[in-house]
């Protein structure tokens, strides 16, 4: 089966077998070497300065990161202005609110970019803002928002960037300086090739440093877990084989040239099923300058309701993935993370085809067209 969701992702076959490697207790230095080796490569993705940064490990989905990062760095009561332009960063939303913090949204329609100008009137009008959270490439659409803009606006007043970068990191440009990151949350099993079960958060130490922000839970403090990681250990149990697993997948995305070259891959993927899609009259969502090379979302066309299609294509071994909420009706979503070649891709587009072709062929078109 060819997951063209976004994450989990088909494995390699060498991340794979690092998934069957040994069982290790994790109070011993195996594992220590292991998790310390792993935080080392997260942090040289981006190439970052271990003694101004750090790689946090933590065992979860990559919301598990995204609570972490919001609930461990922002002080008591400091409101969290949260740029929504959708799911995910709605998402940011809802998570602050369950802890009881405080939030700023600027909402957006979910096809918008979003609106720097707005953001810095309100961050102007509210200097009690000190965080602004946003998503770096929101999966609802597959828009890569641009967090350089952004980034500078709130470098100009002295606000930190926390990013959900859950769908980027690895895959995307991350400019951890020039935007004032504060922190970014990432998952193991999207562009990371990794399996589902770990996530991270690589943090700025200075970030970790304010004696303002209380405890607010148990699990998902970062600073306890950093503390514990820097010597090598762990707050609780955890995904021992899922570090195998990232670890082996952080190896094979720097022998393939970095996020760099990954990126090279993915665009070049998304690129041959926009261009195989648009030869079957099927149009994508957004201009494709918005998109990230990760995800792309199209049109469905009137005639191809979502089930049918993605119930189709399952028969002939490729899973799509639904729009949500208002989206549900009107897109369906293509991702090119993993491990997937061009033949799969090429596979794909002939299905699509063939889908397309039998359905128009049963007449079903004029028969929804009728209705
Ligand atoms: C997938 C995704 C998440 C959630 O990740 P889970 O592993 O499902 O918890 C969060 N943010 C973005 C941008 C995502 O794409």
């Amino acid at each position: 089966m060819i997951l063209l969701n976004p994450g989990p992702v088909n494995l390699s076959q060498r991340v794979r077998r690092a998934l069957a490697g040994p069982d290790l207790c994790h109070r011993e230095p195996e594992f220590a070497a292991l998790q310390t080796r792993v935080r080392r490569a997260l942090l040289a993705v981006y190439g970052l300065d271990p003694r101004q940064w750090t790689a946090v490990v933590l065992t979860g989905s990559g919301t598990t990161a995204v609570e972490a990062m919001l609930t461990s760095l922002v002080p008591d009561a400091s409101p969290t202005l949260v740029v929504a332009n959708g799911v995910y960063g709605e998402r940011i939303a809802a998570i602050l609110g369950v802890h009881g913090m405080p939030v700023v949204p600027v909402h957006h329609a979910w096809s918008a970019a979003p609106d720097v100008d707005a953001v810095a009137r309100v961050l102007d009008g509210r200097p009690d803002v000190r965080h602004v959270a946003v998503v770096h490439h929101e999966t609802t659409t597959g828009r890569l928002n641009d967090l350089a803009a952004l980034g500078a606006a709130c470098r100009a007043r002295g606000v930190a960037l926390l990013v959900d970068a859950v769908s980027s990191f690895g895959a995307e440009a991350i400019d951890f300086e020039g935007w004032g990151v504060a922190a970014c949350a990432a998952s193991s099993n999207k562009c990371l090739h990794g399996v589902p079960g770990t996530a991270s958060v690589v943090v700025r130490r200075q970030a970790l440093d304010d004696e303002h922000v209380p405890v607010r839970t148990l699990t998902l403090d970062l600073r306890r877990h950093e503390d514990a990681q820097a010597t090598g250990g762990t707050l609780f149990t955890p995904a021992v084989h899922g570090l195998h697993a990232l670890d082996a997948a952080l190896c094979e995305l720097a022998d393939g040239g970095g996020w760099r070259g990954r990126r090279e891959r993915y665009r070049s993927l998304a690129r041959r099923v926009r261009d195989g899609l648009a030869g079957l009259g099927v149009a994508a969502l957004l201009p494709e300058g918005a998109s990230s090379c990760v995800l792309r979302s199209y049109r469905l066309p009137g005639s191809l309701p979502y089930d049918a299609l993605h119930d189709e294509l399952k028969r002939r071994g490729f899973v799509i993935y639904a729009g949500q909420a208002v989206l549900a009706d009107r897109i369906f979503r293509v991702s090119t993370m993993g491990a997937i070649t061009d033949e799969d891709v090429a596979r794909f587009l002939a299905a699509f085809g063939e889908v397309a072709a039998s359905r128009a062929a049963t007449g079903q078109d004029r028969v929804d067209e009728a209705a």
